[in-house]
């Protein structure tokens, strides 16, 4: 390749990282579209009175290096303080072979929820042992595979001790020792639900006749440690539910909430593992009672066999139950944690029950060391019995010590005008302690003292955890390594194939954009530290929600809730609250067409509104003659719509800005769920089209990675009048707050940021215009051999398109499940099943998908149809065949073969490939029966291998 020394080759290849085809590649997508440039694609599509005026523009895209050096600048804003401050969020070490091969993982971080059991073993086990590990901890029978954060679990305990409490008192109470985020979260949860609240001491102020349940916290915010045991046996007599959050790593040491009676036990597993992060993403756990199984929210792993008969795991019980059950639903919980519940699970078999024991006791000692030099030092500690938390009266000397140890690097607790509290944790060296002695007046050595203990022999526990075999492997770092390594290799992440997964949008998780959540000065923020320490994160934060307000035309964003739903259940809130603002606190009228997502109904009964159900007309559409006169109906009753655009369905509805007049016409407000907003940005902006308030879903379009069902953040954007009504800081400990941090998982924004800088508006844009583009592409090459169910008047999709794949029930009896379970043999992931309509497949390719991706998915897909014509026309039997089968394994190609398919077929189908080929590992999972032989804690060895009954 000569050139002249006057040649200039631009290297222009910035935002080629997110786009997958390459411009030869789209000018052939457009060919087969019949268009003539993507721009005239993109205006038959939006409508045009929905267009953005301006394009969206904050100057240059960076480069990764560019964005780094400017990520790395906003990082030196923030001051990382050691942090004593407790609280719920405590110093804890991530083992570096579990960051590196789990939390910095793309095998782990780009999986989806664990949906299609099959290709999810090695999370499913992970999650698995995160159960097992819960369950042992509090001593109770279930667990659930986590929470979005302690503060919401508590709230979620409060509505899982109505549901099931014989009890019909109207409160709850609340023990005055819970934090305060926790009693804030509690107290906006109960409002809308009618709860009264009672809070108190349970050991003084407790009327168990008067409450359905009640929560404790142990050890108390403050430290205290007590034993529980007659304050629930005094709930159970007056049949009422006994809720404790407790704290995992003192549950090593003392007795766990099983022993003392208790019902629900709920709690933060932060501090194994997971950073602080300026407030998440962590892993709240709940556990209860069998009996109460049924009515636990979120998501609950469980063992099956598969068509062998050999071990799967897969999800129990109430699997999507939102979709099913509507407003009737247990919670809204939908993404939850999963990733840090993984990492919590590893610390756990990295340390083993020794580990976590000598980790647990070293905190206390260290504790009882701090306690004992302020006594010497002339101050009074509370109180008597602790594990890692003390408080201290210092009457008028509060100012001058907080600032005193700011000045060492130390960040302690405010309690009150006169109290300060320590907690101490796995990271505290004896500098840290002696800097605190310091802070107080004191000049003392950490080797002064002898090691002792401060824990009342009562509530000691005697109680085996953690006995199971995976808790005790050998744990050199090559075994370690091995173990994480098979259970990714056992998974279909984003990292070996497009997820095409409807509404969920599997798009590209960038490296760059990843690297630095694990970066100091974002990952060891406390989310209470001094707002002055905190700096860059408040810049980050700003801009972050400037660049997402210009986006959506909103006016202002509450970064609080941390997943959709619970940005729904926020927004829906705000709209109450404005509502109420105005003297119209009568309107709890919620309307929902029966195309939304699950979780809209689910977050609108939570917020106390009735939901009104709206037709769809025959296209898909919103019926606009049916939402006219639901809204007529309700009148000024009619609080909100939750409408999603573009619709479930796949389209842009022409009649959106109709459909919020006539809401605002009836004094409504229009929630718009924004999960579909990889078809908007640059191009559409709900709040100059009629919507007054949108949840974000980071994890969708803004690339936080789905971790394999969370975290991730969900906040909402409102029109100006909104915004006095936004989220109130958790904090106060007043009613208003969603979640347990102002900012939700702080530590995860950094990804989203990123990747508007290095996009740009332009790159935003086009990223929407392919993501279009592909999708099309997609309807384009299956048409003939699959109906497109729902298109425009022109016959385009937008970012995604619904197949129909009932018809091969009658034709072949061939259902949404076999093609679901024999793509998996392609080596693909399937896409949306089931929803919004039953029996079809929702795909979407997203933009980060290359043209040859999507080619060898729609190679797998119309090999699949001719498989399903081989059975209409007989030439296949229609219960042995490869669909039937599907999916394959390796046992599949050894020993005895009677099949009238061949093992090439069964195990090469077009689309997987030959090297690199996708070992599923284990048959179609037998659902049914694990949901009647329900285990959902590791089963013993001995019943490795064992057959199904
Ligand atoms: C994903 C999704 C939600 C829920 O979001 P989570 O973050 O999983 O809670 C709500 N609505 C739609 C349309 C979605 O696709």
């Amino acid at each position: 390749m000569s050139f002249e020394l006057t040649d200039y080759l631009p290297y222009d290849f910035a935002n080629r990282r997110h786009i997958g085809p390459s411009p030869a590649e789209m000018a052939e997508m457009l060919a087969l579209l019949g268009a003539e440039s993507l721009d005239s694609l993109i205006d038959e599509i939006v409508p045009k009175g929905i267009r953005q005026a301006a394009a969206l523009d904050w100057g240059k895209a960076l480069s990764e290096r560019e964005m780094l050096y400017r990520m790395q600048g906003v990082a030196d804003k923030n001051r990382v303080h050691t942090s004593l401050i407790g609280q719920g969020y405590y110093g804890t070490v991530l083992p570096p072979a579990i960051q590196r091969n789990i939390l910095e993982n793309p095998a782990w971080y780009t999986a989806y929820t664990p949906y299609q059991p099959e290709i999810s073993q090695g999370r499913l086990e992970a999650l698995l042992n995160f159960q097992t590990m819960v369950i042992d901890l509090t001593g109770l029978d279930t667990a659930n595979a986590s929470l979005l954060d302690e503060a919401t679990a508590a709230a979620e305990a409060m509505t899982m001790a109505k549901r099931v409490a014989k009890s019909k008192a109207p409160a709850f109470f609340v023990d005055h020792h819970c934090h305060p985020q926790t009693i804030a979260v509690i107290r906006t949860r109960a409002e809308p639900l009618g709860i009264g609240l009672v809070v108190g001491d349970p050991f003084a102020d407790l009327d168990p006749e008067a409450v359905f349940g009640a929560l404790v916290q142990y050890p108390g915010t403050y430290g205290d440690v007590h034993d529980f045991t007659e304050v629930f046996a005094r709930l159970h007599e007056a049949r009422a539910i006994a809720c404790i959050a407790a704290d995992p790593l003192a549950l090593a040491l003392l007795k766990p909430p099983g022993e003392m009676g208790a019902d629900i036990a709920i709690g933060s597993t932060q501090r194994f593992g997971m950073p602080v992060g300026y407030g998440g993403p962590h892993a709240a756990y709940m556990a209860t009672r069998d009996a109460h199984k049924r009515a636990m929210p979120g998501r609950i792993v469980g063992v099956s066999v598969d068509a062998r008969g050999n071990r799967a795991y897969r999800l129990a019980l109430q699997t999507r139950e939102q979709h099913i059950r509507r407003e009737k639903a247990t919670s809204n919980v939908c993404t939850a944690q999963a990733l840090p519940a993984v990492i919590a699970s590893m610390y756990a078999v990295f340390h083993g029950p020794e580990g976590l024991k000598a980790i647990a006791q070293r905190i206390h000692r260290k504790t009882v060391r701090l306690a004992k030099g302020l006594e010497k030092i002339g101050f009074t500690v509370e109180p008597a019995a602790f594990f890692d938390t003390i408080t201290v009266e210092v009457g008028p000397l509060q100012g001058v010590i907080l600032a005193a140890a700011r000045q060492n690097g130390v960040n302690l607790r405010k309690v009150g005008d006169s109290r300060i509290g320590i907690s101490l944790d796995e990271r505290t060296r004896s500098a840290i302690v002696e800097a605190v002695w310091h802070a107080f007046g004191g000049d003392l050595a950490d080797t002064d003292f002898a090691p002792d203990y401060r824990l009342p022999k009562e509530a000691l526990r005697d109680s085996d955890y953690l006995t199971h075999p995976i808790f005790h492997m050998n744990r050199a770092e090559s075994e370690m390594t091995r173990y994480m390594r098979r259970l990714a290799d056992r998974d279909l992440a984003l990292d070996r194939a497009m997820i095409p997964l409807g509404s969920c949008t599997m798009k590209l998780n960038a490296s760059a954009e990843m690297m630095p959540i694990t970066w100091r000065e974002f990952a060891q923020m406390h989310p209470y530290a001094p707002a002055d320490q905190a700096e860059g994160y408040r810049e980050l934060i700003t801009e972050l929600s400037d660049k997402l307000c210009r986006i959506t035309g909103y006016d202002a964003i509450s970064m609080q809730p941390n997943s959709g739903a619970q940005g729904e259940f926020a927004g829906l809130m705000t709209i109450r609250a404005w509502h109420r603002s105005r003297g119209e606190a009568e309107r709890d009228v919620c309307l929902i067409p029966t195309s939304a997502h699950g979780t809209n109904p689910a977050s609108a009964v939570m917020a106390g509104m009735r939901v009104v159900v709206v037709k769809s007309a025959e296209n898909g559409d919103i019926d606009l003659a049916d939402f006219r006169a639901r809204a007529a109906e309700a009148g000024d009753r009619l609080a909100a719509c939750m409408i999603t655009y573009p619709s479930t369905h796949g389209v842009f509805e022409e009649t959106v800005r109709e459909v919020c007049d006539i809401t605002h016409e009836h004094g409504g407000q229009v929630y718009l769920d924004g999960a579909n907003l990889n078809a908007l940005v640059g191009l559409a902006r709900p709040g100059d089209f009629g919507s007054d308030v949108s949840h974000l879903n980071l994890h969708k379009t803004f690339c936080i990675p789905h971790g394999g069902g969370g975290p991730g953040m969900g906040p909402i954007g409102v029109k100006a009048h909104l915004a006095p009504h936004l989220p109130s800081d958790p904090a106060t400990g007043e009613a208003g707050a969603v979640s347990a941090t102002a900012y939700g998982s702080g530590s995860i924004l950094p990804i989203s940021w990123a990747y508007c800088l290095m996009m740009g508006g332009a790159g935003l844009t086009q990223a929407t215009r392919v993501a279009i583009l592909n999708a099309n592409y997609i309807a384009k090459r299956l048409e003939g051999a699959y109906d497109v169910l729902f298109h425009s008047a022109e016959g385009h999709v937008a970012h995604e398109c619904i197949i129909d794949t009932r018809p091969f029930q009658h034709s072949a009896g061939i259902t949404v499940d076999d093609i679901a379970k024999r793509l998996m043999d392609c080596g693909f992931h399937a896409p949306t099943m089931s929803w919004p309509i039953p029996g079809t497949l929702m795909i979407e390719p997203t933009e980060s998908e290359t043209k040859a991706e999507i080619d060898r998915f729609c190679s797998a897909m119309l090999a699949i149809r001719e498989e399903i014509r081989a059975i209409e026309e007989g030439r296949a039997d229609r219960e042995n065949n490869p669909l039937k089968r599907a999916p394959h394994t390796v046992e599949d190609l050894v020993g005895e073969w009677d099949r009238p398919y061949s093992r090439e077929a069964a195990c090469f189908p077009p689309g997987a490939f030959r090297v690199d080929k996708y070992w599923v590992p284990v048959n179609r999972v037998d659902n049914a029966h694990g949901d009647r032989h329900f285990i959902c804690a590791c089963p013993p060895v001995e019943s490795y291998g064992e057959a199904a009954e």
